[in-house]
């Protein structure tokens, strides 16, 4: 883990030259941060950026602008997009498209099977050359344990991860929620927490078998954070993320805000969430991640059965795990920095995650005394979809360095 220090920090071109106290300033121009606080670029390994194909919910420019604002240097993007990324010219054209406007560096995730049908997994190696980071079918689960085992040992060759949306459908069918009691209130079909729990353990058996690191997304319901702790301690090669809305909301929100609070894996129980946190403060839960779902208000507005599952995330995750966690005294600052950079940069093979010498200038200035409200309006993202609206935070960036660059300046 990172630690905290008073001191002045040089930039020259892309990289940071220099670090120490009263470093001499006559040729350089000056940003006073005094009172603030510098964090690595913070790094989400879980976003949905929408393009190729659907950039009526968000698009690469806007999707890199919301991480910028988030305080987001790097962010892995999901491929189930229209086409799915499952050839390398959807790798190519994401990443060309994001160094065009330069507002973070985004690393591409190939699907795990083309067309993301469960069925015949794609060329890893020739995605992999072209950029792909790691390998998923995320919005869906594999449902196929002999595919699922087939892609682990091709990762394993690449040494790249395989991030696992863990979901069997003959188990949450039709679901639009947790199934629980709020579900039976509202007379709604419910998504029991096996649907999640059945396929990550399936892949932790996997994991052990094939030897290839396994990463679990948004994990959700307790017995799913008891299955990893199981799987750690006996050595299998697992990381898990967890997102902010499943630490801090339950099921309970659904009652009053019906599809603005729907989302998957669902928001589930008390005990649920308490377990959550529990896993990431005993390290079962290794990082944060957003999954930052942009959807239309129109798509948002069907209602609890036909509106899409997710929320936006990129520009309020910080604050809220700032907030919740670090103001209350239950995590210290720099555990939460480990979470949401230095940790997704160690699982994940990217560079970043720490402020040193010699290393890329990408880093993040937050207030941590600054309280404002959640306003989805003044969003970057095109999304709006989130539960959080009018939430009272503190920790806000006010400043995005990416690559050396200002991307973003409260
Ligand atoms: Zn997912």
């Amino acid at each position: 883990m990172g630690y905290s220090t008073v001191q002045d920090l040089l930039v020259e071109g892309q990289i940071i030259t220099a670090l120490g106290k009263e470093l001499p300033t006559s040729t350089h121009e000056v940003i006073d941060l005094r009172g603030l606080h510098v964090m690595p670029g913070l790094i989400d390994p879980h976003v949905h950026l929408r393009e190729p194909g659907q950039t009526h919910k968000e698009t690469i420019e806007t999707g890199t602008m919301a991480a910028a604002a988030g305080g987001f240097t790097q962010i892995c993007c999901m491929p189930n997009t229209t086409p799915i990324v499952d050839e390398r010219k959807w790798v190519h054209f994401i990443r060309e498209e994001a160094d065009r406007f330069g507002y973070a560096t985004v690393h591409p995730i190939a699907a795990i099977t083309k067309g993301a049908k469960g069925q015949e997994v794609t060329d890893f190696v020739a995605l992999h050359q072209a950029g792909a980071v790691a390998f998923s079918d995320d919005g869906k689960g594999v449902q196929s344990a002999q595919v699922m085992r087939q892609a682990l040992l091709k990762a394993k060759q690449l040494g790249v991860p395989i991030v696992v949306h863990a979901e069997d459908e003959s188990l949450s069918g039709a679901g639009c929620m947790n199934a629980g009691p709020v579900a039976e209130r509202l007379g709604v079909p419910g998504i029991v927490s096996s649907a999640e729990t059945v396929m990550i353990a399936r892949d932790v058996l996997l994991a052990q078998e094939t030897g290839a690191h396994v990463h679990m997304c948004h994990v959700s319901p307790e017995a799913a954070v008891q299955v990893i702790r199981c799987a750690k301690e006996s050595g299998a090669p697992v990381t898990a993320e967890v997102t902010p809305h499943h630490l801090l909301l339950t099921d309970e929100q659904v009652e009053h805000l019906l599809a603005q609070a729907k989302v998957n894996p669902p928001l589930r129980a008390e005990s649920d969430r308490a377990a959550c946190v529990r896993g990431l403060l005993d390290g079962t839960l290794d990082m944060i991640a957003t999954d930052h779902a942009p959807h239309t208000k129109e798509e948002k507005d069907r209602g609890l059965l036909d509106a899409p599952f997710g929320f936006v995330g990129l520009e309020i995750s910080f604050p809220l795990m700032y907030t919740a966690f670090v103001k209350s005294g239950i995590l210290p600052f720099e555990k939460l920095v480990y979470l949401m950079s230095t940790a997704p940069a160690k699982h994940f093979h990217l560079r970043g995650g720490r402020i040193q010498l010699a290393s890329v200038a990408d880093f993040t200035v937050v207030d941590l005394n600054q309280m404002r409200r959640v306003n989805p309006e003044a969003f970057r993202s095109k999304g709006r979809n989130t539960p959080f609206v009018d939430r009272e935070l503190w920790g806000w960036p006010v400043l995005t360095i990416h690559r050396g660059q200002t991307v973003f300046q409260a």
